[in-house]
């Protein structure tokens, strides 16, 4: 970014806030000074315009690696990745790199290797906010909605490598009682303008995202937290409701994932047989119970309850702050339960990846660690369970040959110091370097 543009985007920034609140300014200030210097650091050390897809055509080495493999405490040292195309071809420790020019290396001079990041629930529409996510580490998410189905198309358009963003699950636009602007995402969607209350409309509105491709279906028991007049506890769909949805979903194999806060229509939504409950503030031990015995994931976007109580960020309201005050301390306490009581859990953040935005992946397997997860089931939240849960298990999340090459690389071991997760130096997936701010070891061509 220049500094005309920068200062140009001062100013815009200066005119929204211009009620006087100086702070949101200061971070207004902050932002933009990282995404210059990450745009600086980023062109100087790789192109990362869009690429074909499938990858490098020279094999790519990276060697003086040392290896997390996203599912156990085990670490390889001293190792030497090999990625072929999009896919990791070897993992082995000591193996010699070929001399000659049909080879890519980048030396990682110890730095540590993991799984790129999944992130179980984001809501991406934009450019911009798909490249800041894959950016940050997260080479997969999941949507859980959008307002038009910009998940859908990114989905195509990242897989061909025509854009720069990560691979994505798409969901369309959320099965909700009130569509609001969303129904202009499809003319279809006008005859549900008047409202998603019947079970016929839920159906309906199911098909038309089943029309658009989705891999997901995002649905809803209670209410939302993150505005100031709705309370998170009331149920929104009753099990017999949230039932007509899992069904229809089920006729072309997509499984529901359902916002919760409430207990009640948490429950609901498990007993119709949702696939991953989202947020889960009040959930009561015997609908965890209810989870386990019917495999349900659970994915508390924390960081997101954080954020509430915190200023700044994408929530930055007083009654908010008030609210997440009281949610935070309840959602830990049924995440250390979850664990204790076998439910398995999924990290996701919960943004939209916007330039306002402090929430990332690194901060919901932080949070997780301290709230009694193993470092190695931390990780896993973000990686191979995360891909188990989406189901694409079989090729990513983990490293291993034979899986996509998705993978970021990091300063320290993410198992011994989740903080490294928050400063990702590489990112690669489906084997292109879109992220290489290195500032150490050759690289390119020999
Ligand atoms: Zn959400």
């Amino acid at each position: 970014m220049t500094p005309t543009r920068i200062i140009d985007k001062l100013r815009t920034a200066h005119s929204r806030h211009a009620v006087g609140d100086a702070r949101s300014i200061i971070r207004h200030l902050a932002t933009v000074a990282t995404a210059a210097l990450l745009g600086a650091a980023t062109l100087g050390a790789q192109a990362i315009g869009p690429s074909p897809a499938g990858g490098p055509s020279r094999p790519l080495y990276l060697v003086h690696a040392n290896v997390v493999d996203g599912v156990t405490a085990t670490v390889i040292r001293d190792a030497t990745i090999v990625i072929e195309g999009s896919r990791i071809t070897r993992i082995a420790a000591g193996l010699a790199t070929p001399r000659g020019s049909g080879v890519q290396v980048i030396d990682l001079a110890g730095r540590w290797v993991a799984p790129g990041l999944i992130d179980a629930h984001t809501h991406i529409a934009t450019l911009p906010n798909a490249r800041r996510a894959l950016f940050s580490g997260v080479t997969t998410v999941r949507s859980a909605s959008v307002p038009a189905f910009q998940d859908v198309a990114m989905r195509a358009q990242a897989r061909a490598g025509q854009i720069v963003a990560p691979d994505v699950l798409a969901t369309g636009v959320f099965v909700t009682p009130s569509l609001g602007e969303t129904v202009l995402a499809d003319p279809r969607l006008g005859a549900l303008a008047g409202g998603v209350t019947t079970t016929d409309h839920l159906r309906a509105l199911v098909r038309i995202n089943l029309d658009r491709g989705v891999d997901w279906i995002k649905t809803r028991g209670t209410e939302r937290a993150g505005l100031p007049d709705t309370d998170p506890r009331k149920q929104v769909y009753d099990e017999a409701e949230l039932r007509a949805i899992v069904e229809e979903a089920a006729t072309k194999g997509v499984p529901v994932m359902a916002h919760a806060h409430g207990d009640e229509g948490a429950y609901a939504a498990v007993a119709a047989g949702v696939k991953s409950i989202e947020h889960g503030t009040y959930l009561s031990d015997s609908t965890l119970r209810l989870m386990r015995q019917k495999g349900t994931w659970f994915v508390p976007t924390l960081s997101t309850v954080v954020d509430l109580t915190q200023p700044g960020g994408d929530y930055d309201d007083p009654v908010l702050t008030l609210r997440g005050q009281h949610m935070l301390p309840r959602l830990e306490d049924a995440i250390r339960r979850a664990h204790a009581l076998g439910v398995r859990i999924a990290a996701g953040a919960d943004t939209d990846y916007g330039a306002e935005g402090t929430t990332r992946i690194a901060h919901e397997v932080m949070r997780f660690r301290a709230l009694g997860l193993s470092p190695a089931e931390a990780l896993a939240t973000a990686t191979s369970g995360a891909a188990e849960l989406l189901g694409i298990a079989s090729r990513t999340g983990r490293l291993a040959v034979g899986m996509e090459a998705d993978l970021i690389v990091l300063e320290a071991n993410p198992l011994e110091d989740p903080m490294a997760l928050q400063d990702v130096l590489v990112v690669i997936t489906d084997g292109r370097v879109v992220l290489n701010r290195t500032p150490f070891g050759r690289q390119g061509a020999r």
